[in-house]
């Protein structure tokens, strides 16, 4: 296989560029080598500049659950693209987008469009704020929550993978309010609020994607909400990852809980740059030009973004293929562990609905330091040989696996036949 397009790809891009990448998780740093540069994608595939085809796991980190470039997508986006780009004013798409989303999400009665869904938490946090009228926030470690000053604490993948503890450049001051608990442990929540009167609420990924994925256990969100009942704070779902990915709305709902507020991102623009915070009507009262929270966007609610969410999730709802994803990923859980065991490879895998990771370690993983144990090392030859044996992956140990509804069962074997070859390399390697 090679690489020689993407590599002068590279070095040309390395000159006005930053690493030559516009987001740090497209570097390849923690797998050694240069990231690869993409020419185009169609269904469950993606072709490098050099013509190299692969399946695509990483599926744009998320947004592309229907594949690429499904018929449906194209062909909304193409019309409205005929009738303009952008205009400053209200259009029609973004009240059918907004419906689609609130009826997905019960006790969602409205919605705020937004670009990103770091732009989708910074609103969401600051409308818990506004409504409490508290300053506090409590997050988890290994949750990311987008790149805004006051959450880049602990953030899971993107800076794990570059060995980063937090970010240069966020003052003493954008962090103060923000107070750190442990993912599954409900008593590390519990002594942040004996010591503080003034928390507004917790965020927390439902089903977390960015530390690779990590489930919680035992009735941990239900538990968390009812006691942030008791000292009226509110729960906001970071839904950027897992909204719309296990279930048609929001995993709170399959796993019992119903959050004040939820943020949304990645699969609502299927591709385009839409972001969404949503809540009940006394929430969503304090918004701008409601009420007395201001945030605004001059490219929020785009149309040709809106038209590509509204195709992206109605075809979503028709095709249905939630259950199909949990057998999917269950054959591809098997297939890892099982080729593990066969070269005595140490490996665990979580995964949740259409979201998935192996973990190069024998330890499971319920939180970030148990999620730090696994052996970047073989992780990254794992890459490579996945990579060269005609599978797209993330280049992190801490992120997460993604399925789309155009993956087939010949999908399924090549990337069994990939595995082999990648374990038994990882086997002989160390
Ligand atoms: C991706 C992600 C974000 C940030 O979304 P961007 O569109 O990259 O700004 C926020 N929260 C979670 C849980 C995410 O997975």
């Amino acid at each position: 296989m090679k690489f020689k397009e993407s590599q002068k790809l590279y070095e040309q891009g390395l000159v006005h560029l930053v690493g030559a990448v516009n987001s740090p998780v497209r570097a390849f740093s923690s797998v050694g080598g240069n990231p690869l540069f993409i020419k185009k994608a169609k269904g469950s595939k993606i072709t490098d500049v050099d013509g190299n085809e692969y399946i695509d796991l990483v599926l744009s980190y998320g947004p592309m659950i229907l594949g690429h470039r499904h018929r449906k997508v194209q062909k909304g986006v193409e019309k409205a693209l005929k009738n303009g780009y952008s205009f400053g004013a209200s259009t029609e798409n973004e009240i059918i987008l907004a419906k689609i989303v609130c009826d997905a999400f019960p006790g969602m009665d409205k919605v705020r469009f937004v670009n990103s869904g770091t732009e989708a938490v910074i609103s969401g946090v600051r409308l818990a704020r506004a409504y409490t009228g508290k300053d506090k926030i409590i997050k988890f470690s290994g949750c990311y929550h987008g790149h805004q000053d006051s959450l880049l604490v602990a953030a899971g993948s993107g800076l794990a993978t570059l060995s980063l503890p937090g970010s240069k450049g966020v003052p003493e001051g954008a962090v103060k309010n923000t107070l750190i608990a442990e993912y599954n442990n409900l008593e590390s929540v519990k002594k942040h609020f004996s010591e503080h009167d003034d928390i507004a609420g917790v965020i927390i990924e439902p089903i977390c994607g960015n530390m690779g994925v990590v489930i919680p256990q035992h009735n941990f969100l239900k538990e968390l909400k009812a006691y942030l009942e008791t000292k009226d704070a509110l729960l906001i779902a970071d839904e950027v990852m897992t909204g719309f990915r296990s279930k048609f709305g929001g995993a709170q709902e399959l796993l019992g809980v119903a959050a004040d507020i939820t943020c949304l991102g990645k699969v609502i623009g299927g591709g385009f740059p839409v972001g969404a915070y949503g809540a009940r009507n006394e929430i969503m009262q304090e918004v701008a030009p409601l009420g007395g929270m201001y945030q605004a966007g001059t490219l929020s609610g785009n149309p040709i973004a809106m038209a590509g969410g509204i195709a992206t999730l109605t075809e979503l709802k028709r095709q249905n293929p939630y259950h199909q994803f949990n057998k999917t990923a269950a054959i591809l859980e098997t297939i890892l562990l099982e080729t593990a065991k066969k070269y005595q490879v140490d490996l665990v895998v979580n995964r949740f609905g259409s979201m998935m990771n192996p973990f190069f370690t024998k330890n499971n993983i319920t939180n970030f330091e148990e999620a730090q144990t696994s052996d970047t090392k073989k992780f990254a030859v794992f890459f490579w040989e996945m990579i060269k044996n005609g599978v797209f992956l993330p280049p992190s140990q801490f992120e997460a696996w993604f399925l789309s509804s155009a993956i087939s069962n010949r999908d399924v074997k090549k990337i069994a036949k990939a595995v082999d070859r990648a374990m038994e390399k990882v086997a002989i390697s160390f």
